[in-house]
Parts: C-alpha cells; structure tokens; sequence
C-alpha cells in the first residue's frame, strides 16, 4: 500500500543572511526510493536537518507519517531512521555495542534489542563482524553498520545523506542494492541525498534541488519527459549550466 511517509511544504531555511532552502515541497511515498539529488551546496543536509529537529525552521510545515514535527515530535521522530552525512558511530565500541547503545535511546529492552541486532547484521552480511570494534572496519562496513542502526526501531522513512561517498564502487553498489531491496520488501520510505547520478534506478522518485530550490521532482521518467533531456546525466548538466551567469 502506498502512503505519503514524509510530506514537506512550503519549507524555507536561511542561516543569518543565506537562503539555503526556498519554499520548498514534496512527498515521500513508501515502497519508494526517493533520490534527492542536487549538487554541493545544494541544500541537502540542510533540509535533512529540519527533517531531524536539528535546526528550525520558522516557514513551513513537515509531517512523518501523518505527524506534524512540530507538534508531535515524538511521534513524528519515532517514524524516522538516519544515517548522517559524517560517521556516527563509536569507534572504540564493538559493532553490537553501536548497535544497542542506539537502541536503548530507543527504549528497546536488551532481548529485543539484540534479536532486532543480528536480523538487521545478518540481512547486511554483517552478523560476523559483531564483536568487532568499528575503527576496524573499512568504510563500506561502517556504512552498513549505520543502515543497521538506522532500521532498530523499524522506522517507516529512511534518510540517508550521501551514504555511499568516498566508498570503493563494490560497496557503493551493495549499499544501493541493499536499500532499494528494503524499500520492495518492507515497503520502507527512503529519501536518499547524492551528487551521484549513478545511483539514480529506473523506478526511483527524483527531487531535483538546486540552490535550494526544486527544480524538478517526479518518477525518473517523468522528470526527463518533462526537461527533455535523454538521461539523469542530461537533467543535472542542464542545472550546472544554469549557475553559469
Ligand atoms: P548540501 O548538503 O546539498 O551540500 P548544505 O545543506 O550543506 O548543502 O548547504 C546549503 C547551503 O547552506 C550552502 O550554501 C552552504 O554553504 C550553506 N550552509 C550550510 N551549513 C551552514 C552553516 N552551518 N552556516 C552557514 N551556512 C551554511
Ligand atoms: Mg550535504
């Protein structure tokens, strides 16, 4: 069944004098990757940091699931997984130690907590690297550690800021299948920040963001029909021609 899992409107941002997010709008649906896709700059950390209660935004509205995050924040965030532009783990912990520190900020009581544990370890191949500390893990791994974090408390949307940069292409490629085959089994929600047109599959959503703005939004499909432009590639060279002045 498909429903709205993230609903932004009207949402705009600046830090002091700087625009960086200009009345911007779009759904989330679950069952779908939603690639948000904009270059350095773009706004795309920033708008994941009001979809967290970071920072505050004064215009507009966003809603997780129905959940206003204003005022129902609880509810709202309970819906929310994120995996963050910059490692968030604990390098001196074990991977299971990560793990069940974030679940227990979650409530989740020590048994379900370790049987939720090795589910998500064992559906990233993970399961065997539990006791190891996470400063000995390459940066794929560490990624997939934080899509296991992310999943503890089985949210309904999935946000992930530029997950795979800096990852060797065989890890890049597992991440990308790994988070396109939860959103087809559990119908999870994800919103997935890239500069990467690459990662971009053929049935995925598309937000194209361009200093702050979208500039297009849609199915991949609709998104080219609609700029005319043969690929993913064409669409985001069109935005990079138009910051020349
Ligand atoms: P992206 O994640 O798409 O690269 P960001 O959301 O990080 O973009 O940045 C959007 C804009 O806001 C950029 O112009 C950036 O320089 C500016 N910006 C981001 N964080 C801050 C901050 N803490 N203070 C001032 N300006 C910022
Ligand atoms: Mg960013």
């Amino acid at each position: 069944m498909t429903e709205i899992a993230l609903a932004v409107e009207n949402l705009s941002f600046a830090y002091a004098a700087k625009k960086a997010l200009d009345n911007v709008g779009f759904n989330v649906q679950s069952g779908e990757c939603t690639i948000l896709l904009g270059p350095n700059g773009a706004g795309k950390s920033t708008l994941f940091s009001l979809i967290t209660r970071l920072y505050h935004a004064r215009e507009g509205r966003i809603e997780l699931c129905g959940f206003d995050i204003k005022k129902q924040s609880l509810q709202a965030l309970a819906k929310l997984g994120v995996v963050f532009q910059q490692t968030t783990l604990d390098p001196d912990l074990s991977v299971t130690q990560n793990l069940r520190y974030h679940a227990a900020l979650h409530g989740i009581s020590r048994k379900a907590a370790d049987k939720r544990i090795q589910e998500e370890l064992e559906r990233l191949n993970m399961f065997e690297r539990r006791a190891e500390k996470v400063r000995q893990l390459n940066g794929g791994h560490k990624r997939r550690v934080e899509i296991a974090r992310a999943l503890l408390h089985k949210p309904s949307l999935l946000l992930l800021d530029e997950p795979t940069v800096g990852l060797d292409m065989p890890s890049r490629q597992a991440i990308v299948e790994h988070v396109h085959q939860l959103v087809k089994q559990q119908n999870l929600a994800v919103l997935w920040a890239t500069h990467l047109i690459d990662e971009i599959a053929a049935d995925d959503s598309l937000i194209v963001l361009h200093k702050g703005q979208v500039k297009a939004k849609g199915k991949l499909a609709e998104v080219l029909a609609a700029s005319g432009a043969a690929d993913a590639g064409a669409v985001f060279q069109q935005l990079a021609q138009e910051r020349k002045p």
